[in-house]
């Protein structure tokens, strides 16, 4: 069922039961309350007729009725085999209703030959001593007639009423499905000529369509940032494994033309094509690596103590770096649910880069802060220029590309440790000044498994 129905039968079911409900009880009101009214006006004539009775000299009870003839109705005396003992009536007829007698005070609607009526009946002493019942008739087929007016007036505006919400539900459903319409169209238009065109956006922002719109719109410019990323990552890997291809090949044509005859071009051409297939090999895992940060949230992460993880890896570390690394830890022990060798890797890219980009000492720091545990990488080498803090992390950046060429930088390593910090649920950010080192701090929730 399509949401414009659906709209227009809710309301329109809802509010014609509300309206059934609310109708039924007006005409079952007005209708007991009309019946009660015509009763107390015949109990008041009861009350007069027994004060008649009882004062003296009225002469006889029948007498005393007969003041009170009814146009259109009976007063009449009942004894206790339900036999009418007097029957005051202008309508002979009247005398067939049947009736019976009752000990106690009681009102009725009665039916007869086709003609509603209303009865009050009130036990009394009659001339004789006996107990009777004086029963008073009137018929009612006025205020019956009047209760029937009413309810063809209330069927016909509930009928009219549910017509006018019927179209009613039908123009609001068209007014608030118009708008999805318009954007199932355009996200159609989206998905047959695979472009990342945005919808347009008319009314105030509070508007829930209007939000459904804006988040489209942003996770479309997010769809199509990331589009272009790629394809900027894939020219930007291609360009950089092209770079050492040519120089390999180049030197391989040189080997060709003069290797045989001219050793030290021989050993110039085997040094560079060593040099740039280490390169090539190095940007290689680097991609590899990538590949895995990208899955590390399909990984199993289990509660580790950070602590002897990051001290094993700075001693092997040491080792081959030209720079020395002095380390602190706050706590002894800090638990943290990590992949091992993932943190390993995001700690190894820090710290070469550290030991690439400075000569001074490196400076390792593990802390706890705000249920996180911080480890701060810092070093004293150039820093990195406030203008290109904001692209460092991004894939393939590299601030000086000669500088980091030489380095046998891919621009590749932050971009995965920042994805590493991210799939642990933590983050990676850094504070540096040009000239003045750089600290990179990841930060990453502490284990509630200690
Ligand atoms: P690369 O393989 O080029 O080092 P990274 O992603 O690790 O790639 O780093 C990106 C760029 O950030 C580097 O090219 C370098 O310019 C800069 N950079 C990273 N770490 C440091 C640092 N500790 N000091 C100065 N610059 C750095």
């Amino acid at each position: 069922m399509s949401l414009r129905t659906r709209i227009q039968l809710s309301i329109t079911v809802l509010l014609a039961i509300l309206l059934l409900i609310a109708n039924i009880t007006i005409y079952v009101m007005f209708k007991n309350a009309s019946i009660k009214s015509e009763q107390e006006l015949l109990q008041s004539t009861a009350r007069h007729i027994i004060e008649e009775l009882h004062k003296e000299g009225n002469g006889t009870t029948e007498e005393v009725l007969h003041t009170y003839l009814i146009s259109d109705g009976m007063i009449r005396l009942i004894d206790r085999k339900g036999e009418s003992d007097l029957n005051l009536t202008r309508e002979n007829s009247y005398k067939k209703i049947k009736t019976s007698f009752q000990n106690d005070q009681f009102e009725d609607v009665l039916t007869f030959n086709g003609s509603k009526f209303i009865m009050v009946s009130t036990p009394i002493i009659h001339d004789n001593g006996s107990i009777v019942n004086l029963q008073i008739i009137q018929n009612a087929d006025g205020m019956f007639s009047n209760l029937q007016d009413l309810k063809g007036v209330l069927i016909f505006t509930s009928f009219l009423v549910i017509g006018i919400l019927c179209i009613a539900g039908w123009l609001l459903g068209r007014v608030i499905t118009r708008p999805i319409h318009r954007f199932i169209s355009t996200m159609k238009m989206i998905e047959e000529e695979e472009s990342y065109q945005q919808i347009e956006i008319t009314k105030s922002e509070r508007d829930e369509l209007n939000q459904l719109g804006m988040t489209f719109n942003s996770m479309m410019r997010k769809l199509e940032d990331s589009y272009l990323k790629q394809e900027q990552f894939v020219s930007d890997a291609s360009h950089e494994l092209k770079t050492p291809l040519t120089v390999i090949s180049g030197y391989v044509s040189l080997l060709k033309r003069w290797g045989s005859t001219r050793p030290e071009v021989l050993k110039e051409a085997i040094d560079s094509i060593e040099s740039e297939s280490a390169r090539m090999k190095f940007m290689t895992e680097q991609l590899i690596q990538l590949a895995s940060a990208e899955k590390l949230g399909e990984f199993a992460k289990e509660p580790m103590d950070i602590v002897p993880i990051v001290s094993g890896t700075i001693e092997r570390l040491r080792r081959t770096y030209k720079n020395e690394i002095a380390w602190t830890t706050d706590p002894k022990r800090i638990v943290a649910e990590i992949h091992e060798q993932s943190f390993i890797q995001l700690l190894v890219i820090l710290l070469d880069n550290a030991n690439k980009y400075s000569n001074d000492v490196i400076q390792v720091e593990l802390q706890e802060h705000d249920g996180n545990v911080r480890l701060s990488v810092i070093d004293n080498g150039p820093g990195i220029p406030e203008e290109a803090q904001p692209y460092i992390f991004d894939r393939m950046y590299r601030v000086d590309k000669n500088r980091s060429r030489k380095t046998g930088g891919t621009g590749l390593g932050l971009f995965i440790a920042k994805r590493i910090s991210e799939r642990h649920g933590g983050s990676i950010s850094l504070i540096s000044k040009e000239g003045h080192g750089t600290t990179f701090i990841v930060s990453l929730p502490i284990s509630e498994v200690q």
